[in-house]
């Protein structure tokens, strides 16, 4: 029994009974004296009470705890220093009816609230034995985890609270809704094992592992992962909780998904890297494009010297002649590619439509490749194949453009051996629905696994003039693709290094209906001899430039036209009642082609007269330039440089026009 006991007395005795009793006494005295010392020790309030709440034994803890002296408070009520808002609560716990380790709050000598866990024992005689914890500091953090919880559930950011091991106790609803982990499923597990994944970058979780073990603070954007597995960034700040004794209790992360900013981010990384790879690509093009004109150049000037030598004989003369022609072709050739290239950038091809006959609209193209193949030396195989139908709905150029593009390629590249080019009919080609395919192959260098993928990107040459002498701006295969997408088709090689290549182009087969009329081959106008009519057509030619007049002046003259000239769209317009046929440049000083032709046939309709027929020329592209060239009043339309036969066959075609009449 614990008790400031009366039988401390030193009272002499004599009898046996009474010196047992007095040794008894003593050891009692002094047992109680140890256990008093022993629960002074510890830190939690030990205290009794008698049968009416009256305190009788306390520790030393309840001076350190509370700060009230023991001495002054034995005889009181414990009651008395419980916070008002407890009584109740005290009351039922003194009773033993209250729940184990339950809070209270008790005052401290200096008035305020200190918050002890108490556990009781009611003793046979009515009072009570029971034990207080000061739990004050305790309670302080999880307030201040509750006030901060509250914060966050409203927060749109992600928080995350840990206990010192990293083992999660806690996270908002924006951190459920964002990662589809409920609480539930999150608590007690460390967050990187659920919400990190392949992606994640291990440095970034190594990193936050060692500052989480040394208790620092710190920033870190990581990639982190839905319950789904949907991947999203996250910009996170992690704060260590440290409680009274400085020893962090918890961790407080707090995220912000920046998975929009991040993607912004990377593409616009991504965009710089191609800007400046196409800033490279920019230079390297320019080079090689001057290179590209300089080429052919270089053989045209070269041979027009030579042609020009008054000892050059007439055979001479003509090669040197052929030679102009070729390289101006070549020159043309790569201009039209310089075209093609920026209608495919902004995917901007026009495709014609027209029945079209397969082998004539080929055989020239063809023709002219062969022997290309043959001054190299190559065998050259052509194959049409029988079952295709005579006439096919198609734009005839588009065509021929890309037959002639991956036939010169195989041309340029093969040194020895064969190309062959084969045009059939594939019946379960694209979608399972009947197609047209190319098809070229040869014997030469061939492409390497790795590089058939690039080639048929701008600007993306394998064998360049660096590494086989061969030239080419690489806009080749880029264009081949851009049109064989745009007639709904599609391009692909298969090939190895050393073992030729073989390319296919595959497009929709569309058959031409039977009463269809294919243009330029049957129906072709009938050849006026040259010189032979006694009153030949009028042909007024609008065209500023000398060369360009010289040159239009002798071929129309050479097939027996009668040519007038006008210097500007003015001169144009005056002269334009006594012509047959007006061949319109556009670019004129003074006045343009397109307003002189609106002007001719406001005249026209003015005077009642029959319209004449005009025919555009330009060096704009058909693409850009017929449509206003149509509304201006013009009949036709010629791209420069007009080739001969083009030329005399568009006169011939406008003028019957007018003579039969529509
Ligand atoms: P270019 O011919 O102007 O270089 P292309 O776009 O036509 O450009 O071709 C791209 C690259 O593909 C060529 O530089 C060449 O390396 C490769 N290539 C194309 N056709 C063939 C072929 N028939 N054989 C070998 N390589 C080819």
């Amino acid at each position: 029994m614990l008790s400031n006991s009366p039988l401390r007395s030193n009272r002499p005795v004599l009898d046996l009974h009474i010196e047992a009793t007095y040794r008894l006494t003593e050891a009692l005295v002094a047992s109680e004296e140890r256990m008093r010392r022993r629960l002074d020790l510890l830190a939690e309030v030990v205290f009794e009470t008698d049968d009416r709440g009256a305190l009788v034994f306390l520790n030393q803890a309840w001076t350190g705890c509370l700060g009230y002296q023991v001495v002054a408070c034995l005889g009181k009520p414990l009651a008395d220093y419980v916070a008002a808002e407890d009584q109740d609560l005290f009351g039922r716990i003194m009773e033993g009816s209250g729940e184990a380790g339950v809070c209270l709050r008790l005052r401290h000598s200096d008035g305020y609230v200190r918050w002890m866990e108490a556990s009781v024992s009611l003793l046979p005689d009515g009072g009570v034995v029971g034990a207080l914890h000061d739990v004050t500091a305790k309670r302080e953090v999880e307030d201040q985890i509750a006030k901060l919880s509250l914060v966050a559930s409203f927060s749109d950011d992600f928080v995350l609270i840990t206990d010192r091991y990293g083992f999660t106790e806690w996270v908002n609803q924006a951190f459920v809704r964002r990662t589809g982990y409920t609480l539930a499923k999150i608590k007690g597990r460390k967050p990187g094992s659920l919400l990190q994944g392949a992606a994640t970058d291990p440095q970034t979780v190594e990193l936050m592992r060692h500052w989480t073990r040394e208790g620092r603070s710190f920033q870190a954007e990581v990639l982190n992962y839905t319950r789904k597995g949907e991947p999203y960034w996250v910009a996170m700040r992690v704060t260590p909780v440290r409680g009274r004794d400085g020893e962090v209790e918890r961790f407080v992360a707090v995220a912000t998904d920046f998975t929009a900013l991040h993607k912004a981010g990377v593409e616009l990384r991504a965009a710089k890297e191609r800007a400046e790879a196409a800033n490279i690509a920019k230079t390297e093009f320019v080079a090689m494009s001057s290179h590209e004109m300089r080429t052919p150049l270089n053989a045209i000037l070269g041979s027009v010297s030579l042609a020009m030598d008054p000892t050059a004989g007439h055979g001479e003369i003509q090669d040197h002649l052929r030679r102009i022609e070729s390289n101006a072709e070549t020159l043309l050739r790569f201009i039209s590619d310089m075209m093609d290239w920026s209608k495919v950038e902004v995917g901007q091809f026009t495709i014609e439509r027209a029945p079209v006959s397969l082998r004539d609209c080929l055989m020239d193209v063809l023709a002219s490749l062969a022997q290309n193949a043959q001054a190299k030396g190559l065998a050259f195989h052509v194959t049409f194949d029988e079952s295709l139908p005579p006439r096919v709905m198609a734009d005839p150029d588009r065509l021929r453009q890309i037959v002639a593009n991956l036939t010169e390629n195989a041309i340029k590249f093969t040194e020895s051996g064969e190309v062959r080019v084969a045009i059939s009919r594939v019946d379960c080609g694209l979608g399972g629905k009947p197609s047209l395919e190319f098809r070229v192959t040869d014997t030469g260098p061939g492409i390497a696994e790795q590089a058939q993928g690039n080639i048929f990107q701008r600007f993306e040459r394998v064998h360049t003039s660096a590494t086989h002498g061969k030239s080419g701006v690489g806009l080749g295969l880029y264009i081949v693709k851009g049109l064989a997408e745009a007639l709904g088709g599609s391009v692909s090689v298969s090939s190895a290094e050393g073992e030729g290549s073989d390319f296919r182009v595959s497009i929709p087969l569309d058959l031409a209906p039977e009463t269809a009329v294919v243009p330029g081959s049957e129906n072709r106008p009938p050849v006026v001899a040259n010189g032979a009519a006694a009153n030949p057509p009028c042909i007024l030619v609008a065209e500023d430039t000398n060369a360009n007049f010289a040159i239009l002046e002798i071929f129309l003259s050479k097939a027996g036209y009668r040519v007038v000239r006008a210097l500007n769209g003015l001169e144009a317009v005056v002269a334009a009642e006594s012509a047959d046929l007006i061949l319109m440049d556009i670019e004129m000083p003074e006045m343009d082609g397109l307003e002189a032709s609106v002007r001719i046939r406001e005249t026209e309709r003015l005077e009642g007269r029959a319209a004449v027929p005009i025919v555009a020329l330009t060096g704009h592209t058909a693409d850009d330039y017929l449509q206003r060239c149509l509304d201006a009043g013009c009949t036709g339309f010629l791209t420069k440089p007009v080739r001969r036969e083009v030329l005399l066959q568009h006169v011939l075609a406008a003028l019957g026009h007018t003579a039969d009449g529509p």
